[in-house]
């Protein structure tokens, strides 16, 4: 593998997100427009129908950073662009990289200043395999969901994001890795927010990922992660395409997947299992489940078993991954050795199953975990509220008792 040289954008400290104190951009983001709108657009002016290929190619696969710099433009054309579409819908970026270079976090201000997080992740050649680059991106800004374990729970929702700036995520991480001959292999919807409540911005993202006249990342090398949103699942199974889904599952048990994933409380494990289950049948592909370790909480041979019961005859892998400490909870991850002895019961069932390791746990690779830092600190009285609502909450869970808390706003109708 080349060494890891990216362009970092010095960081000069992003400030907290002013949400809603600055206007949006409204000039679509190039990274959103297809080849026909573009067509049309440059039909309409009396331009030639090479001028949408000129565009596509320097916005998905040139160094350049704006109209400007697209050189085999006429310079007054290049500045209708610029009128009429943002070349970047991402204002400015913050790079940390850790792991040894393994590792980039990148923190993205957008228009009206909320801030982003996508996290790229080298994986060296090895046994015969090729190196990946991986780019694990956001589709809203915060999520409503709420995950006690999940930073961007933590945040609450600000806004889904625009097409432009999902795949704007992309465009940034594969002008960096250009940089050094390498180029994106995998993309995956796992960063901050709820995919399948943002689906059509999602659908018309990953269409755009696909299409081989601007990004043209085969469907397989697309994996989308729910947290279990059941009418979204079966969409995605209705339209076909044959890209990986992943279930945050975190629970096979209701009580407790109640209180870990609160969208439980609206679609319960076991429709979701069979949601994902009809998934796979209808792509042939075999579905991933995220069950994120916490200590004393989800990692009993109780949980193992019920897990095993739960994903029994399924066409699935798991993936076991230590929880990273996240602010203002009032756990911590499952120690190593407990983690494989939970991954050996589920193997000892049949459950193929990965121990995964968070990247960049130094830097806060925990979805949200920038942003979050940057949005401020919850006074110490709201701290301790809510770690003693969940403290009290799981204790009611482990006992089997199911929340009668609320279905959290905007996310019960999916
Ligand atoms: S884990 Fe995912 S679904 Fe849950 S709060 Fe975090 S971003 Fe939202």
């Amino acid at each position: 593998m080349s060494e890891v040289r990216p362009v970092v954008v010095p960081f000069r400290g992003l400030r907290p997100a002013p949400s809603a104190t600055r206007p949006r951009d409204e000039r679509p983001g190039i990274g959103g427009v297809t080849p026909g709108e573009l067509g049309a657009w440059f039909t309409e002016r009396g331009e030639p129908a090479y001028r949408t290929r000129q565009v596509l190619d320097a916005a998905w696969r040139g160094r350049e950073v704006a109209f400007a710099e697209i050189l085999t433009l006429p310079a007054a054309l290049r500045t209708d662009l610029d009128a009429a579409f943002r070349f970047d819908t991402v204002v400015e970026s913050e790079v940390r990289i850790t792991d040894g270079g393994l590792t980039e976090k990148a923190l993205h201000r957008l228009s009206d200043g909320l801030l982003v997080e996508s996290v790229l992740m080298h994986y060296p050649a090895r046994d015969g395999s090729r190196e990946r680059h991986t780019l694990c991106i956001s589709s809203q800004a915060g999520c409503a969901v709420g995950c006690p374990f999940c930073a961007t729970g933590e945040l609450g929702m600000e806004r889904d994001l625009e097409t432009a700036e999902i795949t704007d995520q992309v465009r940034s991480a594969a002008r960096r890795l250009a940089a050094d001959g390498r180029h994106l292999t995998n993309v995956v919807f796992m960063g901050m927010g709820e995919p399948l409540l943002n689906l059509d911005r999602v659908l018309e993202a990953i269409a755009a990922l696909n299409d081989r006249q601007r990004f043209g990342l085969g469907a397989r090398h697309i994996t989308v992660s729910t947290s279990g949103v059941v009418p979204g699942i079966r969409r995605l199974t209705g339209l076909g395409p044959q890209f990986t889904l992943a279930i945050s599952l975190h629970a096979a048990r209701n009580p407790l997947r109640d209180v870990l994933v609160p969208l439980n409380r609206r679609w319960p494990v076991e429709e979701v299992v069979a949601a994902a289950r009809e998934h796979g049948q209808a792509t042939g592909r075999r579905v991933t489940y995220e069950v994120v370790m916490i200590e004393g909480i989800n990692d009993t041979d109780l949980d193992a078993d019920a897990l095993a019961v739960l994903l029994h005859g399924e066409h699935a892998h798991v993936n076991l991954i230590p929880m990273n400490q996240v602010a203002h909870t009032p756990w911590t991850g499952t120690p190593i050795p407990a983690v494989e002895r939970f991954a050996t019961r589920l193997h000892a069932a049949g459950i193929q199953t990965t121990i995964r390791f968070n990247r960049g746990t130094e830097i806060g690779a925990a979805c949200g975990q920038l942003a979050a830092e940057h949005a401020g600190q919850p006074t110490p009285i709201v701290v301790r509220r809510r770690r003693e609502r969940l403290v009290s909450e799981s204790a009611a869970a482990l006992r089997g008792e199911r929340s009668h808390e609320p279905v959290p706003a905007g996310v019960g109708e999916g």
